[in-house]
């Protein structure tokens, strides 16, 4: 019987296994170093997938994430270097080595004050669909690069493909000039954009009509694993807090999890988002498109990126520790088993070097946070929250007659600056009015004005995270950061976007099969993994980036730990 998992002393036990592994392998890492460079390429993006997470779940891991630890120079120290801790700027970042602030990437979607609009992270209106409905996106309206256009600048012969169910995932990783980006468009198929491709290729069309998406409709998601497991690593099926997804009438979020009868395709075609076999279908495309494109068979190296999105659904709907995201987590790791193996039939795994990581982590539950963990943190009360911002607006109004010159996003603040002038308000009156409210209420740590987290204090290390998502014009002037712990959402599911550790603390692996487990404890970011794939491809990024090469701390870490055995 394996004990419950949750308590802290499991955290020492594990990180001391590793050490052991860590030891006896050094010698062979060191001779690793001198092998031919990779053929492919692939960066695996498993959405939501929090460093505490992971690490909770890693000892029973038996397949794909087995290998890629057990084959891998694991940064255990790796975080989001932004604040807004969200899938649009977490694959930005993980594609071009940018902070996502100062480039424009605000979001997953924001309030663009220069179109007084609201804007989607990917959205490029000349994009048009194909013979495949699609949204319209493309990389298009962004100025930066990725590692990929890196490759393909330098070598024109290399090929760059993206896939993800999100179609932000899949273009943010491929970047400017892949041979295509592929993702989910909710409507039973995968496709991409004119943007991409003149026209589908025919190997997509075969692979949309194999998978036939609505079939899954009397599928019904259960288990793979005894019970007994799942009560030693999960909280309870049935966990208050958690969001019930299927036969709903009476709250219970439990397993079997099917789809309603009475929902129509469209509804199918959503839900098939948050459904394990979302994963699997994704995978399964990785591999066509190494098969067909035939990536990694020659000396020109190519990148596959792969963006696994259905954890962020389960992980918001049911938390981290739930036994919905435990089972996609487990079956993942198959999925990936079966991946690798497929890989290794292809092109042989030798000639591939992956680097395994996530846009963002997430907080548990609170319920789970708060009963389980004994951390302090809950969900903010939202009649308290509106009862407190309408005082602050009465104040406001009394001032000076209205508030019009405020417009609202949320819980960000944006004012039109020609109405404050035209109306004589003073802006620092106005934020402090707003702020001493806001931060009366349970929950609410800072109201920060804009100017605070373009110049953020040294001693403020949530300021500056967050100052890496802020840019000069078009950020709010007003951002409000909740309490570690805190969360707006209610009164089920949890989610993530601070700078704090559950959210920023990220999994990150680079995993090749002539490497041995190696754990580099150093301080690293999510930033610095482009410019880490730029070296091992042997490509220099085309613009100014932020992050910075890891490929120093490569043998580093082989060297820190030599020198702790000998301690
Ligand atoms: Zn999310």
């Amino acid at each position: 019987m394996i004990k419950n998992r949750f308590p802290v002393l499991r955290w020492k036990m594990f990180t001391h296994t590793r050490s052991i592994i860590l030891l006896s392998t050094v010698l062979l890492f060191a001779c690793s170093q001198e092998e031919a460079p990779p053929r492919l390429v692939i960066m695996i993006s498993m959405d939501h997938l929090a460093y505490h997470s992971y690490e909770h779940y890693s000892p029973i891991f038996t397949s794909g994430f087995k290998w890629l630890a057990d084959h891998g120079i694991s940064f255990d120290n790796a975080h989001l270097e932004h604040g807004n801790a969200a899938t649009g700027p977490g694959h930005f970042v993980l594609g071009s080595g940018l902070h996502p602030g100062p480039a424009e990437m605000l979001g997953n979607s924001w309030y663009d004050r220069r179109q007084n609009k609201d804007i989607y992270c990917v959205e490029d209106p000349n994009a048009k669909a194909l013979e495949i409905p699609a949204n319209s996106v493309s990389y298009q309206q962004l100025n930066a690069t990725t590692f990929g256009d890196w490759l393909k600048a330098t070598s024109p012969g290399s090929k760059v493909y993206s896939v993800a169910c999100k179609d932000r995932a899949a273009i943010l990783m491929g970047g400017k000039n892949p041979d295509l980006a592929i993702w989910y468009n909710w409507r039973g198929a995968f496709t991409t954009t004119d943007y991409y491709t003149d026209s589908i290729p025919t190997w997509l069309t075969e692979f949309n009509s194999s998978v036939n998406m609505i079939s899954y409709r009397d599928s019904i998601w259960t288990k793979s694993y005894p019970e007994s497991l799942y009560a030693s690593y999960a909280h309870a099926d049935s966990f208050y807090g958690e969001t019930d997804r299927y036969l709903s009438e009476e709250y219970s979020p439990v397993f079997p999890i099917g789809f309603e009868a009475t929902w129509d395709d469209k509804k199918i075609f959503e839900e098939m988002g948050g459904r394990p076999w979302m994963d699997r279908i994704t995978l399964d495309l990785a591999s066509t498109i190494v098969n067909e494109a035939n990536l990694g068979k020659d000396d020109m190296p190519d990148v596959l990126c792969v963006g696994l999105s259905t954890m962020d659904i389960i992980a918001h709907y049911y938390g981290p520790y739930s036994h919905e995201a435990m089972d996609l987590l487990l079956k993942v790791d198959q999925y990936l088993g079966e991946f690798l193996q497929g890989l290794d039939q292809q092109i042989g795994l030798e000639n591939v070097t992956i680097v395994m990581t996530t846009d963002h982590g997430g907080l548990p539950l609170p319920e789970h946070w708060t009963g389980i963990m004994g951390e302090q943190g809950g969900r903010v009360d939202e009649a308290q929250y509106l009862a407190t911002r309408a005082k602050a607006y009465n104040q406001l109004d009394s001032l000076y007659g209205n508030h019009d010159f405020i417009l609202r996003k949320g819980s960000a603040y944006y004012y039109d600056y020609q109405m404050l002038d035209s109306m004589g308000v003073d802006m620092d009156r106005v934020n402090s009015i707003i702020q001493s409210h806001m931060e009366s209420v349970d929950g609410v740590s800072r109201v920060y004005t804009k100017a605070e987290l373009l110049h953020p204090k040294r001693d403020d290390p949530s300021a500056i995270r967050l100052s890496h998502f802020t840019h000069p014009d078009l950020s709010p002037d007003l951002y409000t950061l909740l309490e570690r712990g805190w969360l707006f959402r209610n009164p089920f599911g949890t989610s993530h976007g601070t700078p704090y550790d559950y959210d920023s603390h990220v999994p990150l692996i680079f995993s090749r099969l002539s490497y041995t487990p190696v754990m580099v404890t150093d301080s690293v970011a999510t930033i610095d993994i482009a410019a880490t794939l730029g070296d091992i491809l042997g490509v220099k990024p085309l613009n100014p980036i932020d992050g910075k090469s890891l490929i120093e701390l490569f043998p580093g870490a082989v060297k820190r730990m030599s020198s702790a055995a000998k301690d």
